[in-house]
């Protein structure tokens, strides 16, 4: 089977190398078709970072092996890692993280053992980077939790749970603050759980979460959790098995794979030939299992693991009273070790299975059925407006728009009612929310709401408006704090 390799900036291709080499000592029937993909190519004039070429390839191969890459400075530059991952939707983020004997870390010296997996969603949140400016002073930011979403990375993390046989399965979330965003993410575990009755399914708010990750790591299995969570938990558990050298990461989609280190470019040790590659070496090995290469696969972890053990280190890790190995003495020890078997945690030198990577052009998007088919209406309307009055004159402002139809409802600043209730203590921006609901008995059009803006748009600088939904008798929108 042929799979895309992206070298990557900085330490990439040096790690690169040392990992396909080591591949290479244990006949690992892959060939490798090289992609240009990263800064360098972002320089020769690719806005994308990847040649059309390269774009092509990985489509038609469906696995990426890649490097890190450097997201160029300055405005309007996207990162090429991120772009990859969501043009070619690997929706799952998974990231093992497990206790290195060799590796020192505050818990193997206490002997307490790590084995963690967190996968985090990969696409939606605030990742899509919809950012605008309410006002001078104001920014908004969008978050996105899509139910079709959720439901992917939760059915991915429920089923590789229960293929590794895992004895719990943790939803990370905030819902008691983000009702609707976080709530539907957390809604969504629930219902996807119910169909895995052999797993243990629980749900942790994720601030407790990282307390409790940071004091008993080994209580926790599989943990799922939406991007931005996911981002920071999972950097957070790279540290408690002794840094970023030792995180790797694999991005899983229903047509396209990428497999990286969590780590980037690392340009102040680059050319140096002083990289770690374990992380990347273990995102390979994890590549490999996914293609069914288990005996490859295992026989690569051990020999790291043996290597590891014996004390062998780079410059980032390890007792610093022995020398550390470059780059390619390390990779050549870890060769060396091939075939032998650690004293810890051996893994098991399962057979291959038959290589088997669909590509499929996605044709439909199932992501767009609905489950919901009842009565949607529209319930009112918010408008966001910049003013630096008070509550009270903007509500005595806002009062004539009332009409037959529409009724104001209420205002808040940052999120916290200040009209018709509120507190002199509350500390007020120059963006308000004047939200507006249908009176009892009415339904509201669509025209209405338009017809509505305009008449508040000769009295307000409205910065943004947003409708307000009912699904049935639930309620699409928040309340604000104190309402
Ligand atoms: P970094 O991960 O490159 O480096 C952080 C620190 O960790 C540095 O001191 C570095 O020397 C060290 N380090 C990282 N990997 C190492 C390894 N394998 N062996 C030994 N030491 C290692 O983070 P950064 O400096 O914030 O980012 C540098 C560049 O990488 C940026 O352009 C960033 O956008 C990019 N980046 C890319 C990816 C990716 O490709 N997925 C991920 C993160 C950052």
């Amino acid at each position: 089977m042929k799979i895309a390799v992206a070298k990557g900036d900085g330490i990439g291709p040096e790690i690169m190398e040392a990992v396909l080499k080591i591949f290479n000592a244990n006949n690992v029937p892959l060939e490798y078709e090289v992609v240009e993909m990263g800064k360098w190519v972002f320089d020769k004039g690719f806005s994308n970072g990847m040649t059309p070429e390269a774009q092509q390839t990985i489509e038609n191969l469906g696995i990426l092996f890649k490097g890190p890459m450097e997201t160029p400075k300055g405005k309007g530059v996207k990162s090429v890692n991120v772009t990859a991952r969501k043009t070619w939707n690997t929706y799952a983020n998974n990231r093992v993280f497990q206790t290195l004997h060799g590796v020192d870390t505050v818990f193997s010296k206490v002997g307490i053992p790590i084995d963690l997996t967190i996968v985090r969603e990969n696409i939606e949140d605030t990742y899509g980077g919809i950012e605008h400016m309410l006002t001078n002073d104001v920014a908004l930011s969008r978050r996105f939790i899509t139910r079709g979403g959720s439901a992917q990375v939760i059915r991915y993390a429920f089923d590789m749970a229960a293929k590794k046989g895992a004895r719990r399965i943790t939803c990370g979330h905030k819902a008691n603050i983000m009702k609707l965003t976080d709530g539907m993410f957390l809604e969504t575990f629930y219902e996807i759980a119910k169909e895995y009755p052999q797993l243990k399914a629980d749900d942790v708010i994720v601030d407790d979460l990282c307390m409790k990750l940071v004091t008993r790591p080994d209580l926790f299995d599989v943990v799922v959790l939406t991007n931005l969570q996911g981002d920071i938990v999972s950097d957070l558990c790279a540290g408690l098995v002794g840094g970023l050298g030792f995180a790797p990461s694999a991005n899983i989609g229903d047509h396209i794979c990428i497999f990286e280190a969590v780590h980037g470019t690392a340009p102040d040790i680059a050319g140096k030939n002083i990289a770690n590659p374990t992380a990347l070496l273990l995102s390979g090995i994890a590549m490999l299992r996914h293609l069914g290469l288990m005996e490859h696969a295992a026989t690569i972890e051990n020999a790291l693991l043996y290597t590891l053990e014996q004390g062998i280190h780079t410059g980032d890790f390890g007792d610093k009273s022995t020398p550390s190995l470059n780059t390619t003495q390390f990779s050549d020890a870890i060769i060396g070790n091939l075939g032998k078997l650690p004293k810890a945690n051996p893994k098991a030198l399962l057979p291959n299975q038959p290589i088997e990577h669909k590509v499929e052009k996605l044709t439909q998007n199932p992501m767009m059925d609905t489950t919901f088919h009842g009565e949607t209406k529209i319930a009112g309307i918010d408008f966001f407006v910049e003013s630096i009055e008070q509550p009270a004159p903007i509500a005595e402002k806002a009062k004539q728009l009332e009409s037959d139809k529409f009724k104001l409802i209420n205002i808040s600043n940052r999120g916290t009612q200040v009209w018709p209730t509120g507190s002199v203590y509350t500390n007020l921006v120059d963006s308000f929310n004047i939200r507006f609901e249908a009176k009892e008995g009415i339904t509201l059009t669509q025209k209405d709401t338009i017809e509505l803006t305009l008449k508040a748009s000769e009295i307000f600088k409205i910065c943004s408006t947003e409708l307000l939904n009912q699904f049935g008798e639930k309620k699409g929108y928040s309340l604000a704090q104190g309402q």
